[in-house]
């Protein structure tokens, strides 16, 4: 397939791949400027640089919230300018990519439009990197294709995310975490490969472990929901960990990533 030198992903001085283990956080869903620039400030005094917030919302019902759309993208640019800070959000239809180009660092395509590939191509054309998550029934093939697909277009900044896959217990965890996906994807290709312990789980109570668990694996980072009160959050609340549990969790990465001679990127 590709040469498989492992590639480092810069974005404004902060890095993702090679010797590097990333966190990203942030809440599920934009829902107002003040609570998003709390949650980001937060996270910059623990030391993470990079945060996400879905201004558009792929959920499975059409009557939850959809997200704030154009106003969404316009409180994470703001945001991201303020804090000196990298934004992620997910991008859900061809028609947006080139106004969520202006706004966001790093797009995100969802595990439901994996298979999009006008989407993947259209994000072939455009100089920001794209987080693709797997599709949540996708197989390692399907998933390495699709990062073909953005590759072929123009753009080879990617990122695979595993987000848990559909197995058959969904009454305990929301998905299953195929943590093989993290060597397997190494070895097979040279994109940074980062776990998602929130959607994975789905639970708060398993967001440490699955995160350990990353890092432990030799992943080249996380990216989960936090936020400073998690129960009052519209969107994917029982899985979004408080502050307390992000400190916890935090804690423990560096010597976990030391088991793969990775490092956290330190600022001043
Ligand atoms: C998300 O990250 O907000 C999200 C919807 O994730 P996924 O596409 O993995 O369900
Ligand atoms: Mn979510």
């Amino acid at each position: 397939m590709i040469e498989n030198e492992r590639a480092v992903i810069n974005v404004k001085g902060h890095l993702i791949g090679g010797d590097w283990f990333t966190t990203i956080a942030g809440p599920c869903t934009i829902e107002n400027y003040k609570d998003l620039f709390q949650v980001a400030s937060y996270l910059k005094k623990l030391g993470i640089r990079m945060f996400r917030g879905g201004a558009y919302k792929m959920r499975t019902s059409p009557h939850s919230f959809q997200g704030l759309g154009e106003e969404g993208l316009q409180i994470i640019h703001r945001v991201a300018e303020e804090l000196e800070m990298v934004s992620v959000s997910e991008v859900v239809s061809v028609e947006d990519v080139e106004l969520m180009a202006e706004h966001i660092d790093i797009l995100q395509v969802g595990t439901r439009n994996m298979h999009n590939y006008r989407l993947l191509k259209k994000l072939g054309s455009i100089d920001k990197p794209v987080i693709l998550k797997r599709g949540m029934c996708s197989t390692y093939d399907e998933w390495l294709l699709a990062a073909e697909h953005i590759k072929a277009a123009g753009n080879d900044r990617i990122i695979l995310c595993e987000r848990g896959i559909r197995t058959f217990d969904n009454n305990h965890t929301r998905n299953t975490l195929d943590i093989s996906a993290v060597s397997t994807c190494q070895q097979l290709c040279p994109y940074p490969v980062i776990i998602d312990p929130s959607h994975s789980g789905g639970r708060r109570s398993l967001v440490r472990s699955l995160s350990w668990a990353a890092a432990a694996a030799g992943a080249d980072g996380i990216i989960l929901e936090t936020h400073f009160q998690p129960d009052t959050t519209i969107c994917d609340s029982q899985q979004t960990i408080d502050f307390d549990e992000l400190n916890t969790i935090i804690s423990k990465l560096p010597q976990l990533a030391a088991l793969w001679n990775k490092k956290i990127q330190r600022y001043e």
